[in-house]
């Protein structure tokens, strides 16, 4: 039987981030509705027509969304939050009202609007808009996106393989609005949608369909588990699907799998846990086996050989698809454009369009299997492509003997939060609800422009400093005049929170045009950990910046820096080696910086860790072996910080409520934590939790242009009261404000401090 390629998705946002620049001149009104719309077609056009040069054979068509592919699915079920429909006073569901939804905004009564709550995608840095269910609520076929980019694809002449979001694993992701109700009541309604859509999509010729459902990877409740035979039985002589999952292995599940009414299944083979010869004796013998064995959030090249080795004992029995791990959307676009990369290094990654190349070189062989030559080739490739990277580079013996001693030591700060907190109460004399900030201000164009100018050798090192320092203090005094208490020096050296201590360590390199969609038009540029990670020459890499800041003020400057379990989850990893030793081995180099800060005299120190959720393994019962180390990696960094020394974390965009009592484990003095765009559902958790810290929820969304009033701040205080006793409370923004401009970030903190300081006076 013959093999065929494909993948399951490819980035969407342009080798060089066109989507991203025309979705915020769009925003910006800067260009029209049809520019955009043109930009979007080109884009599909051009990534189809590259995968087909390659010669991939099936063409994944509605991996394109204008936001995020999740919210395309909402819309394309018409379930659209009443708060968003009925902005306009009229039923017109159109592009605006999508972005209206992901976004926030005003109506026409010039009420603000909140956007829908956002968070990460498994465990990805890509974050998704969640869906909000109503109980009764009814689904029909509204936006036909996927129908019009399949005919689009078709006209092209391309071999379509539509890529569908399946209606459990949509289901799940969404969130209950109102009276709490079992989601499950809502699918016989959406079935119906999916249905027509699979009767269309039938009509139009196609004959495969990849409908994702990753959910089949976690540990479902027997109730989910059981529903997926009834759902896709509804289906059953529509059209052919592939059961798509990924991320982690269906060993677990593959009992309740194989009963399911499809023809096929993808399963993704950079799990150790999906074993392909196991699975290929489970599965019924006509499904189609789609094998995920090139890595899509990796950019290592792959063991072709191996993979063809290990795959060419099934294409006698079975028919074998090869593909991706999972869409393309979590790897960056194209190696050939990295022209700063060293050698011997890039010879070993693949970007989206290598691996497309490396799955039709596997297929051709395993089509070829009497012609050697192209086993040879493969056997070539590895060898070239998959050495282990010169320990040279990679090695440096003084930080593997440092993590001997790491992980042999425990890891605790002198004396328990209770005892540091009458020292730090002391030391610091905080008004109640001390306000900050959670670290960055405005990133304006002329601070970017900046920052390149430096980079790029046209500004030198002695007025890029003057230059940092100019904004530094304009960040300070702005501060004290809106009222602040503990100020932050603003971030503007930093490009992303990764990226800038990245640079300052060794074992990290860089690509130039690496981007990766985080969510809407942001995009990250993760480095790559290639080897032993320290501090450059064992120098400090923040210091400098915070103390020149707090020179400016009375107030406490807090310094900023970004925890272990983040820089690694957001950076590409050697596969080769075990996570805990990376994270470890960055733990330490932030304990150094700890440590120089608070020499310093800087005795707030708030250590991020917005990806300590996302990192979280998606089954459970694999959590406790990630958490300890990834607790552990946290306590490294600020264990040695006297008592004075009040350490600060804050996480962001997640799921917070099942980890919560490991948060508290973390011991920071205080937790800042997103919760504004879930409606601060996290706080139910805080009511039962007694012995935490001091904790700031963030009190308003700083991913939408809506600047909240002092009558909104004091209600939102009043509900935060209710959970949280006031001696333990922080007042704060719920994320980072670099996203914003001057004038929204002025406005929303000083309604902020007014609201705070009202309420100061009532208690
Ligand atoms: N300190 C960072 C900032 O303010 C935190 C960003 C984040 O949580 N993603 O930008
Ligand atoms: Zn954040």
């Amino acid at each position: 039987m013959t093999v065929l390629s494909h993948i399951l998705g490819f980035p969407r946002i342009g080798l060089h981030r066109e989507l991203k620049k025309s979705l915020e001149n769009y925003w910006n009104g800067q260009c029209n509705k049809n520019d955009l719309l043109k930009i979007g077609r080109q884009l599909r056009m051009r990534h189809w027509q590259q995968q087909k040069d390659i010669g991939i054979d099936l063409i994944p068509v509605g991996d394109f969304a204008w936001y995020d592919h999740v919210l395309t699915n909402s819309f394309m079920v018409n379930n659209i939050p009443d708060r968003h429909r009925n902005y306009a006073g009229n039923d017109n569901v159109d592009i605006d009202l999508l972005f209206f939804v992901a976004r926030g905004g005003y109506n026409n009564y010039k009420e603000s609007i909140a956007a829908s709550d956002m968070i990460k995608w498994f465990n990805t840095n890509y974050h998704y808009i969640v869906p909000e269910f109503v109980f009764g609520q009814k689904f029909e076929l509204k936006w036909i996106q996927l129908l019009d980019e399949v005919d689009e694809a078709l006209s092209l002449g391309y071999n379509v393989k539509p890529v569908l979001l399946g209606p459990l694993t949509y289901l799940w992701l969404g969130k209950t609005k109102g009276n709490k109700f079992n989601k499950l009541l809502l699918l016989d309604s959406l079935l119906l949608v999916y249905k027509e859509i699979l009767e269309k999509l039938a009509k139009k010729g196609i004959s495969w369909v990849q409908i994702d459902e990753p959910i089949l990877v976690l540990e479902l409740p027997n109730e989910w588990k059981e529903i997926f035979y009834h759902a896709y039985f509804q289906f059953k002589d529509n059209i052919q699907l592939l059961l798509t999952t990924y991320f982690d292995s269906i060993s677990h599940q593959i009992d309740v799998i194989r009963e399911i009414p499809v023809q096929g299944i993808h399963v993704d083979c950079t799990i150790k846990d999906n074993d392909l010869s196991v699975i290929h004796k489970k599965l019924p013998s006509n499904w189609l086996l789609s094998a995920g064995v090139i890595n899509g959030r990796n950019i290592w090249c792959s063991d072709l050989y191996s993979c063809f080795k290990q795959l060419s004992l099934l294409t006698s029995n079975r028919e074998i698809w090869v593909g991706s791990s999972c869409s393309l959307l979590h790897s960056p676009i194209d190696l050939s454009n990295e022209v700063k990369l060293n050698k011997e290094i890039k010879n070993q990654l693949a970007f989206a369009i290598q691996k497309c190349k490396e799955l039709v070189m596997l297929r051709t062989a395993l089509n070829e299997i009497n012609d050697t030559q192209y086993q040879h080739a493969l056997q070539q490739y590895s060898i070239h492509k998959c050495p282990r990277l010169n320990p040279s580079i990679i090695r440096d013996e003084l930080v593997e003997v440092r993590l001997e001693n790491i992980i042999s030591t425990k890891h605790h700060r002198k004396h328990p939060y209770e005892i540091r907190k009458i020292v730090q109460k002391e030391y610091f004399k905080l008004p109640i609800l001390p306000i900050t900030t959670i670290g960055s201000f405005p990133q304006t164009e002329e601070i970017r422009k900046m920052r390149l100018d430096f980079k790029s050798g046209r500004l030198d090192y002695y007025l890029y400093c003057v230059n940092i320092r100019k904004y530094i203090k304009k960040i300070i005094l702005e501060q004290e005049n809106i009222g602040l208490d503990v100020l932050v020096h603003g971030e503007i050296e930093r490009n992303d929170m990764v990226e800038y201590f990245s640079e300052h360590l060794n074992g990290f390199i860089f690509t130039q045009n690496g981007w990766i969609q985080s969510y809407g038009s942001r995009c990250v540029k993760p480095p790559i950990i290639i080897g032993d990670v320290s501090r450059r020459d064992n120098k400090e890499i923040t210091v400098k910046w915070i103390n020149y800041a707090q020179s400016l003020t009375n107030k406490p400057v807090k310094g900023m820096l970004t925890g272990p379990i983040t820089i690694m989850s957001w950076s590409f990893c050697r596969e080769d080696i075990n996570p805990k030793i990376i994270s470890l081995q960055i733990a330490s180099a932030i304990q150094d910086e700890v440590m120089d800060l608070e020499n310093a005299g800087i005795n707030i120190i708030q250590i991020d860790e917005p990806a300590f959720r996302e990192s979280l393994p998606l089954k459970i019962s694999a959590w406790s072996k990630y958490l300890k180390w990834a607790v552990e990696s946290f306590k490294v960094c600020s264990s040695l910080a006297k008592d004075s020394t009040q350490i600060h974390t804050h996480m962001c965009y997640s799921e917070f409520s099942d980890i919560i009592d490991i948060i508290v484990e973390l011991d920071a003095d205080v937790i800042t934590i997103e919760a504004s765009r879930s409606n601060l559902d996290i706080l139910e958790c805080f009511k039962e939790i007694k012995n935490f810290n001091s904790i700031g929820p963030g009190i308003y969304d700083v991913h939408s242009s809506v600047i909240p009033s002092v009558e909104y701040f004091t209600k939102r205080l009043y509900k935060i009261f209710k959970y949280i006793s006031i001696e333990r409370l922080w007042v704060n923004p719920d994320c980072g404000l670099k996203t914003r401009s001057w004038r929204e970030v002025i406005h929303s903190l000083t309604n902020m401090v007014q609201a705070v300081k009202k309420m100061r006076k009532n208690i």
